[in-house]
């Protein structure tokens, strides 16, 4: 059985974000697709600056805590987001830019720095299986490996989480079917938002020299969906929708946060401990340099090393925020059509500009909260 120092099990954001603060550890990522950089699943893409992880330079994403430039990082800024209801329409001017980032040039550039770093990265290979008896980690995949540590940073649907008995409780479904268009009449630099209710989003931008839309829909753990493609060719066909160039599903379960950070000589980063298993991208980058500084420490000898990146998770990765958010979630799922309609209403004030655009839609939620209430 081959053994490492330290094994990290998924090549997201915040697995890469980890490996690459360990440089000449004897260290093995693990991904179960055979492309780490290919878009896989619905993921919009947005930049909420959370922390000072990611700084922005013109279109240049700067990471600060790994010091790595991603070139051309920024794919687009939306200066308006047009917010409808049934009926209702709410125009936001934004003055800062809202801004979607090119995923694959930041996965890219995580992933070069962690070969040049000498990490062996092992892709198309699914872990089945992690146990630990608290000395050493085995890990199952068609073969078995073993390390001093392992962490968890395989996304919502953690399977180290899993077979560790971390528990997380189901909170939701979210399904989302998301397609690229030829066409969509939706002005250059605009974020076009329809909200039925709390549950039904439709997302739709323009995306370099193509256009992007989603529905989004979130049901309790045991409703079955309604029909998102019909929701979604509805609303397309409404917005002038042109030629279909691709399309892809994402069905994600929403967790409670995992129980515990850390359990002996395994962690959980990013997705597979956050509520919901939204760490966001910046978050996950932030939980996963913590982790993997912590990761270091520990393999050094530090005995605090763990218990301080279990206190220090949440503040980093802007965690508080959104759990802030889901204690706000009983009041907003009783928004429902008419409701979103009077509080655009409400909300229009003519020449309105928000400041920090890239914020707001985190703080959506908020604001329709304090208008319902
Ligand atoms: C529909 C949707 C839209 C979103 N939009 C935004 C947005 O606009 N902005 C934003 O900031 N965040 C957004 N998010 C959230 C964001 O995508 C996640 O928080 C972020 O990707 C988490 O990163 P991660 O590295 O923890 O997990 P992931 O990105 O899920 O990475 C986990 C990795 O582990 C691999 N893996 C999983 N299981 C195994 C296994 N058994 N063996 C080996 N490898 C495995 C996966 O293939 C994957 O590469 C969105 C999420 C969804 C669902």
């Amino acid at each position: 059985m081959e053994r490492f120092e330290a094994i990290i099990v998924g090549a997201g954001y915040a697995g890469m974000a980890a490996a690459a603060q360990m440089p000449g550890r004897e260290l093995l990522v693990i991904e179960r697709y055979d492309s780490i950089v290919q878009k896989r699943r619905g993921s919009l893409g947005f930049l909420f600056p959370f922390g000072e992880q990611v700084e922005v330079r013109g279109n240049d994403l700067y990471l600060n805590g790994l010091e790595l430039l991603v070139e051309s990082g920024v794919r687009q800024a939306f200066r308006h987001i047009q917010i409808r209801g049934n009926r209702e329409r709410f125009d936001l001017a934004l003055r800062d830019p809202l801004l979607l980032i090119n995923e694959g040039r930041l996965k890219g550039a995580l992933l070069r720095r962690i070969r040049e770093n000498g990490t062996r990265v092992k892709v198309g290979s699914a872990v089945r299986e992690v146990d630990t008896d608290g000395r050493e980690v085995t890990v199952r995949t068609s073969t078995e490996y073993s390390s001093r540590i392992l962490l968890g940073a395989d996304g919502v649907g953690s399977v180290v989480a899993r077979s560790l008995r971390f528990r997380r409780d189901k909170l939701a479904i979210l399904f989302q079917r998301e397609v690229e268009l030829s066409h969509l009449d939706i002005p250059a630099d605009t974020l076009y938002l329809q909200i039925d209710d709390s549950r039904n989003l439709f997302f739709a931008f323009p995306v370099g020299d193509h256009f992007q839309a989603s529905v989004i829909q979130i049901v309790a753990d045991r409703e079955v969906p309604e029909d998102l493609e019909m929701k979604l060719i509805d609303k397309v066909e409404r917005l002038g929708g042109g030629r279909l160039l691709a399309g892809r599903n994402a069905v994600v379960r929403l967790f409670s946060p995992a129980s515990t950070s850390y359990r002996s000589n395994v962690l959980l980063t990013g997705d597979a401990l956050a509520t919901y298993g939204f760490a966001t991208i910046t978050g996950a980058l932030a939980m996963g340099s913590l982790a993997g500084a912590a990761i270091n420490r520990f393999l050094a000898g530090s005995h605090y090393a763990l218990p301080e990146y279990h206190d220090k998770w949440r503040k980093v990765s802007g965690h508080t925020t959104i759990e802030r958010i889901r204690y706000a979630l009983p009041i907003l799922s009783r928004i429902e059509g008419d409701r979103v309609d009077r509080i655009l209403k409400a909300a229009r004030r003519p020449g309105q500009v928000y400041a920090g655009g890239a914020n707001l839609l985190w703080h959506l939620p908020a604001i329709l909260w304090r208008l319902f209430v």
